[in-house]
């Protein structure tokens, strides 16, 4: 028998403190939350569902799907996309509605802005991007620039922090077409100076594409104050989307007649049934899309912006620093004296909703946790990845995680 993890009781009743203050902790309860898992620091990756989004889709299969049938696409479905997409936009963008819409995966959407991005820019000749981005934005990236004859500068951010403000200025010349940058960094959580760079590259006449997956739902966002050309993000992490749901996609109005996107199709049609013989684009974002988007999916994102919109994102970011602040206390106080270090920022401002844990054990340490209930991220080679979605996840559900994490560590070191 193994002893019960347990952290130092100062740092267990200041977990129970938190939570009895957190003004959102009621808000916990409305997600499916099983028995068998102890602690979820992975909604990051995968948000946890809602309880409502059951009976929701369960009531779209009898009543729209099943009895509507095709009628439905007319009476609704065609218009989810924008209707969606405003939503998101609203609730957690800070962007004007018209300007959003939900379809495809991150990567397709990310493909389709680059591209429209780069050819608005046929005298420019290079592509600024960061070799820390998430993998999927790193092979977009140099797709583009083959197939457009474009030379990428890749910025090679410091991997613990992430791309500094001077480091895309040493990048910037009358040569740059466009910029793409996630805004949080995937590994560490660094919040990148969205407005800084944006304005840096307007000066430089450059376009600007912002990743916003680890951003939206987890830090504020205001795209059209910050005169933000283009972004994306998927809807699956911290907008609570499940597997596999669409991303979304924002294009500033000003821009929206001039970015012609690579891939026309029936959906983004000024007349999607009337079949004719040529493209003839949509009036504003509903150009973006291509084929059949996924009606299904965006119900969880909706049951998840509704409770986004309930808590409101200054709170939901309030929570989420005290979250990523206490994990980053434990860690200090009962993970470094066993070889764990920090690898996200300590300043509060520049960290957004995960804290990234290093040990060289990381690897085997994870699948223990897995298989007690307690699921994290493991990022290779030795990356703990704690994500903390802030309505999901409770103090005392991360005190409890960080003592199994503690606890793992120490018996396979002693
Ligand atoms: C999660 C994530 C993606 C995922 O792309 P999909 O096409 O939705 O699979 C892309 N970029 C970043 C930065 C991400 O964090």
């Amino acid at each position: 028998m193994t002893e019960e993890p347990r952290l130092p009781r100062e740092l267990v009743e200041r977990a129970a403190a938190l939570d009895a203050q957190d003004p959102l902790a009621a808000f916990r309860a409305e997600f499916v939350l099983p028995d068998g898992v102890l602690a979820y620091l992975d909604g990051n990756s995968l948000g946890r569902p809602l309880r409502v989004t059951a009976g929701r889709l369960a009531r779209f299969v009898e009543e729209q799907w099943g009895e509507r049938l095709i009628r439905a696409w007319d009476e609704e479905w065609l218009d989810r996309p924008t209707v969606v997409g405003d939503l998101v936009g609203r609730t957690v963008l800070g962007a004007a509605a018209g300007q959003t819409v939900v379809a495809d995966s991150t990567t397709v959407l990310l493909y389709k802005l680059l591209r429209a991005a780069v050819d608005a820019r046929p005298d420019r000749t290079e592509i600024v991007a960061d070799t820390e981005n998430f993998p999927t934005d790193r092979y977009v990236v140099a797709q583009v620039a083959a197939e457009t004859g474009r030379t990428v500068r890749w910025v090679e951010p410091d991997p613990a922090t992430g791309v500094e403000l001077a480091e895309v200025e040493a990048q910037l010349s009358d040569r740059t077409a466009l910029v793409v940058l996630s805004h949080v960094a995937y590994k560490s959580a660094y919040i990148a100076d969205l407005a800084g760079i944006t304005a840096a590259a307007h000066r430089a006449g450059a376009l600007v594409l912002w990743d916003l997956c680890h951003s939206a739902g987890a830090v504020e966002l205001r795209l059209d104050a910050d005169d933000v050309d283009l972004a994306v993000g998927c809807s699956y992490k911290f907008l609570g989307g499940g597997p596999g749901a669409p991303a979304f996609g924002y294009v500033a109005r000003r821009l929206q007649d001039e970015l012609v996107q690579p891939i026309p199709g029936w959906m983004g049609h000024a007349e999607p049934f009337a079949m004719g013989p040529d493209y003839v684009p949509a009036e504003g974002i509903r150009r973006l899309l291509s084929g059949t988007p996924p009606i299904l999916s965006m119900i969880p994102v909706e049951d998840t912006l509704g409770l986004i919109g309930r808590a409101g994102m200054p709170a939901v970011r309030q929570k989420s620093v005290l979250l990523t602040e206490f994990a980053i206390t434990v860690a200090d106080q009962v993970l470094a004296p066993l070889g764990v270090t920090v690898a996200s920022p300590r300043d509060a401002a520049r960290r957004a909703g995960h804290v990234t844990l290093e040990h060289p054990a990381m690897r085997d340490v994870v699948e223990e946790l897995w298989r007690r209930g307690v699921v994290p991220d493991f990022r290779r080679p030795r990356g703990l990845r704690i994500g903390l979605s802030p309505l999901s996840t409770g103090f005392a559900e991360l005190a409890t995680a960080l003592a199994h994490v503690e606890q793992v560590i120490r018996t396979r070191s002693g």
